[in-house]
């Protein structure tokens, strides 16, 4: 990393020294120079135009497989899917929601209560912090209601971007970032559409490749695909209709 930075550093100055362009001159040019850098060459705009119709195929109406029926039950649902399968978070929010039905009855829960309740979804002391303060906040702050902006969503106690893109996407069909999960992240990767390891910089190249009316479905449809094909450990390979497409290392077929 420091040897890329010195090399970084000494091309910039050789540049300025035959420009003689000014230190603000310099720096436009540099970031320019950055945001042309394809980050991936999987990101041919034609070959992800075949990959988006490939999902399209496979996936044309897929969505949020976590259960709700409002925005606030979907917000605490993706809090309690960290780490855990959306059918372990269903069957827990299935009587959760019965319980406590409303932003209210989360925010001035009893803690230790609210723990056992959740506790089958596993970092169950952190997930009812987040809950709780995020319900708090939802109630004290925002007259009840979940916020629909990004901004907002950022404030809540637990809650990050990917949180706050599936909520905007799914309940509230505001397309404001692509949900950068464990599937998006690795088929990202496989698909050679982003070669970032850290979810901010993977939603960002997703964010540069994939036309903004297709976020929200390309989020659940590569979620999808990795769930049923794509899956970690032994991708189904011969079953995969981006099998055309696909020079992952760790093919099958
Ligand atoms: S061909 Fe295999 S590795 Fe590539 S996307 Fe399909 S299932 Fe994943």
């Amino acid at each position: 990393m420091k040897k890329q930075k010195t090399k970084t550093t000494k091309a910039a100055s050789k540049t300025a020294k035959k420009s003689k362009s000014t230190g603000a001159a310099r720096k436009t040019k540099g970031t320019a120079a950055r945001a042309a850098v394809p980050r991936s060459s999987g990101t041919n705009p034609q070959r992800v135009r075949a990959i988006l119709q490939k999902l399209d195929e496979a996936y044309p109406d897929v969505n949020c497989a976590l259960v709700h029926e409002n925005a606030f039950q979907l917000l605490i649902a993706t809090i309690l899917s960290a780490q855990c399968t959306d059918e372990r978070v269903n069957k827990v929010t299935k009587t959760l929601f019965a319980k406590y039905r409303t932003p209210q009855d989360f925010a001035y829960a009893n803690p230790a209560e609210l723990e056992q309740d959740i506790r089958p979804t596993g970092f169950f002391r952190n997930k009812t912090k987040s809950i709780l303060g995020a319900s708090k906040k939802i109630v004290e702050a925002f007259g009840g209601e979940v916020p629909r902006t990004m901004e907002q969503l950022l404030t809540l106690p637990g809650v990050a971007r990917k949180t706050a893109n599936v909520v905007l996407g799914t309940a509230f069909g505001i397309a404001s970032g692509v949900v950068v999960d464990t599937h998006v992240t690795r088929l990202s990767e496989r698909l050679d559409i982003s070669r970032e390891t850290e979810a901010k910089k993977i939603e960002q190249d997703l964010i540069r490749v994939i036309p903004q009316n297709k976020w929200i479905l390309f989020s659940h449809q590569l979620i999808w695909h990795g769930r049923k094909v794509c899956q970690a450990r032994k991708p189904r390979c011969a079953e995969c209709n981006l099998e055309s497409l696909c020079y992952a290392k760790d093919k099958t077929v």
